[in-house]
């Protein structure tokens, strides 16, 4: 595949430390494909890769990274940027009812969304919610919003076919404002952006309704054409918003930043199912990941990165393999790794199962505090403590424990941790270690 080959290129440009002109372009090259393979328009890849490549010429290349990683780092980070860009929540700063707009083409997933919305304005922003369809077209439409908006918990205002869509609009507000709701929820009909007359027509709900979110629905598998539809529907109407649906399918999902790129619109959210709850709030992070298709180089530069420092996890490896005691220096360094590797509660995550069930049982955010304070009796110690803690006795705990503002018996405490941990190093070994490690790197 195209990553494998970028995969391989990024591994033939070891030892060179900046991003040059001359090494960057068969790296652009392959993102470039990349990003088609995963259906980003052709302008729009055009445009990224140019910025892509103002940012990164000349940039120093970190730590044991070569210049492909360090290019894909920025790929990454640019391209999460890009899509992430003003990601909020839906807005509802308004005088209430709320009304929000849905718009998109026939099977792009708005009557599923707006009952997906309806009930995660329910249940996480706690608002009374009203639905109704304007999709005069189709009485299966109305029926199927009837049955999705039970489903969310919310209610829905009844439509007929025979009715026009600015009048079903103004009796849903009229009804809305009466009974006191938060929020109006707008479904459509599906439209072809070529059709100037439905187009005309949601622009004349847009008017009518003046929605402080009119919400572009479309469809994660739609591919290079996403770009053409979001043209169209930018130019008919003033976007606020992006849900991305159907990202449970197989597609790489390019369409994000194609329509992100079009229209300026954040993507709020992301269909992941066809359920009711199968609505997510869009992470963009995660998405570049699957857009670039290159898990593998993004977790590896993100981790020399944070700053895990193999190296010296290495050494410590040796040391317990070549009998060395493991002291409170070590066992200092490596609370402070710990720290850089984003915490103890991301840490968690990583451990082998059984030993992140009895972390589990502890409180993380005291757990990380802990650390702090331990970090403050090591540092309270002379050099010849650390490097042999069975010196420390009563008067020297006194001062410890004097120095780094705490109680005694927290030296104490602390003292058995390392202990314990000091066991713990001497069961694995030094290969042990060292997949431990890696492990924590993640
Ligand atoms: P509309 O024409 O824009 O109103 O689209 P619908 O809401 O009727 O959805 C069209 C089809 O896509 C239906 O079969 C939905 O169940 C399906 N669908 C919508 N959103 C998602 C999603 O996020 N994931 C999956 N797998 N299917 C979805
Ligand atoms: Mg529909």
């Amino acid at each position: 595949a195209l990553s494998d080959r970028l995969s391989k290129l990024v591994k033939t440009m070891r030892g060179q430390a900046r991003i040059t002109e001359s090494n960057v372009q068969d790296m652009l090259r392959e993102v470039r494909m990349a990003l088609l393979e995963a259906d980003v328009a052709l302008p729009v890849v055009r445009d990224f890769i140019a910025r892509v490549k103002e940012k990164a010429l000349g940039q120093e290349v970190a730590g044991s990274l070569n210049p492909g990683q360090a290019l894909v780092g920025i790929v990454h980070k640019e391209l999460a940027a890009t899509m992430g860009e003003g990601v909020s929540d839906i807005n509802l700063t308004v005088q209430p009812p709320a009304v929000i707009l849905m718009a998109g083409l026939q099977g792009a997933g708005k009557t599923t969304t707006t009952a997906k919305l309806a009930k995660h304005l329910i249940e996480r922003r706690k608002k009374k919610v009203l639905t109704v369809s304007a999709d005069v077209y189709r009485p299966a439409a109305i029926e199927q919003l009837k049955t999705v908006t039970r489903q969310a918990g919310a209610e829905w205002f009844p439509s007929q076919g025979d009715q026009k869509p600015r009048d079903i609009a103004l009796a849903a507000i009229d009804y809305a404002r009466k009974h006191h709701f938060d929020v109006l929820l707008v479904d459509t009909a599906g439209r072809l952006a070529i059709d100037e007359a439905l187009m005309a027509e949601i622009k004349d709900l847009h008017a009518t309704l003046t929605p402080i979110e009119t919400l572009f629905v479309v469809d994660a598998m739609q591919g290079q054409d996403a770009i053409n539809t979001a043209r169209a529907f930018k130019e008919a109407l003033p976007l606020t918003g992006i849900v991305l649906t159907k990202l449970d399918g197989d597609s790489r999902g390019g369409a994000a930043l194609s329509v992100r790129s079009i229209t300026g619109a954040p993507i709020k959210f992301a269909g992941v199912s066809e359920k009711i709850d199968g609505l997510e709030v869009f992470d963009a992070d995660r998405h570049a990941g699957r857009v670039l298709g290159m898990g593998d180089i993004v977790a590896l530069v993100e981790e020399v990165q944070k700053g895990v420092d193999m190296q010296s996890a290495q050494k410590l490896a040796d040391k317990i393999k070549s009998g060395d005691a493991f002291d409170l220096n070590d066992f200092l360094s490596q609370l402070s790794q710990m720290k850089k590797m984003g915490g103890l509660s991301s840490l968690l995550e990583k451990l082998p199962a059984e030993m992140a069930a009895k972390a589990g049982q502890a409180d993380m955010g005291k757990a990380e505090k802990d650390v702090r304070r331990m970090e403050g009796m090591i540092n309270s110690m002379t050099p010849l403590e650390r490097r042999k803690p069975d010196l420390i006795k009563a008067s020297r705990k006194r001062r410890i424990a004097a120095g780094a503002g705490v109680q005694v018996q927290e030296v104490n405490r602390m003292l058995n941790q390392f202990e314990q941990m000091r066991d713990m190093m001497k069961k694995m070994k030094g290969g042990g270690l060292m997949k431990m490690m890696k492990r924590f790197g993640g």
